[in-house]
């Protein structure tokens, strides 16, 4: 359901409804999965057929589940409109984190990127959102197994703001939504600095930063983006973004071969990132089909780790799941394949 609890406890107090029957029906929808409202069966039947006739619940056609080797699993759904949207289940030590969309498609246009190619469909709404982690939730043998949520799928979240900041709500919710740890959800963005202020100060999710280069002249070639908000300005806004105590911002750097994979970028990149507290997830690149881009040897990417941990930072390489199945980051496109 698109409306969020406020907006339902509005429509309830029209109705002369008591306001408590919002965080009923909230966790029907949420935590018991309710598929109808019908079936809520502690509501009225006169609210239950109130509520069927001005509302629906969100339902998204699962389409096709693709399996990769190392246990990832690849959504393919369709929305009400026809219009598609991937999101991918990862299998880590002991639980299970879910990769979710928050657009059809991108507007950014990275170079790098599949989801940019095609360019925006339209925003996901609040109700879309959550229905991935909902739908995909239910599959799972143990549900309390998934305890991470990670907003890198299809899209630039903070481009879709209002529905994402309300549908990351309804995810932290533990008295009537799906009660996930805040320090276990994370939405990544190609760095639109305006919105980050209002961000931190929303939710308390974790902040990831896609920033992919040291250079403006390389990030604006490799993200447009980047020529509205420059690196300078990008990380300034990461310098006052609101953090939660003990957390750091991830930054997220792909490593393209002869692109930004040198010493000096990562010299560049320890120069960067020295007033903030970060750590840094290095991320070979997949190649994307009829592309020029490459992913550096291992052994660029290991003397690239190795400078920044000479240097002191927390960085790890991340290594894509799901190559396989094209589930890889950057590799959701949403298509039919
Ligand atoms: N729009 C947001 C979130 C979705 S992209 C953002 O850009 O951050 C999620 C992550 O996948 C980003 O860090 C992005 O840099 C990375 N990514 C995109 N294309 C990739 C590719 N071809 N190989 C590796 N990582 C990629
Ligand atoms: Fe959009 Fe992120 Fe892909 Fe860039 S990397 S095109 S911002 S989804």
């Amino acid at each position: 359901m698109d409306l969020a609890p406020g907006q339902l406890s509005r429509w309830l107090a029209d109705r002369g409804v008591a306001s408590y029957r919002s965080g009923q029906i909230s966790r029907w929808l949420y935590q018991r999965q309710a598929d109808s409202f019908a079936a809520m069966t502690d509501l009225g039947k006169q609210l239950r057929g109130q509520l069927e006739a001005a509302f629906s619940i969100n339902r998204l056609q699962q389409i096709r589940v693709e399996q990769s080797r190392d246990g990832s699993r690849k959504y393919l759904f369709g929305l009400g409109d026809g219009n598609r949207i991937e999101s991918v289940l990862i299998p880590e030590r002991g639980h299970w984190t879910l990769c979710i969309s928050s657009q059809a498609g991108c507007a950014l246009g990275c170079r790098f990127c599949m989801t940019g190619m095609g360019g925006l469909v339209r925003n996901l709404t609040r109700g879309e959102i959550i229905a991935q982690v909902r739908d995909i939730r239910r599959e799972i043998e143990d549900p309390g197994l998934l305890t991470n949520i990670v907003l890198m799928g299809m899209g630039e979240p903070l481009a879709n703001f209002d529905n994402v900041v309300s549908a990351i709500d309804t995810l932290l919710d533990a008295a009537a939504g799906f009660g996930f740890a805040s320090r276990r959800v994370t939405l990544s963005t190609a760095g639109l600095a305006a919105r980050l202020a209002a961000l931190g100060s929303r939710v308390p999710v974790n902040l990831a930063v896609s920033l992919n280069a040291t250079e403006n002249r390389t990030r604006d070639w490799l993200m447009p983006i980047n020529k509205t908000y420059p690196i300078e300005h990008l990380l300034d806004a990461c310098r006052q973004y609101r953090l939660q105590p003990h957390r750091r911002i991830t930054i997220e750097y792909i490593l393209i071969d002869g692109v930004n994979d040198s010493k000096a970028d990562a010299l560049r990149l320890v120069r960067l990132l020295r007033p903030l507290k970060v750590k840094i997830n290095l991320i070979p690149l997949n190649p994307l089909p009829d592309s020029q881009l490459r992913r550096p040897s291992e052994a660029a990417v290991e003397r690239f780790l190795q400078i920044l941990i000479d240097h002191h930072y927390t960085a790890i390489i991340r290594r894509s799941k799901g190559q396989d199945i094209s589930a890889a980051c950057g590799q959701l496109h949403g298509a039919s394949g």
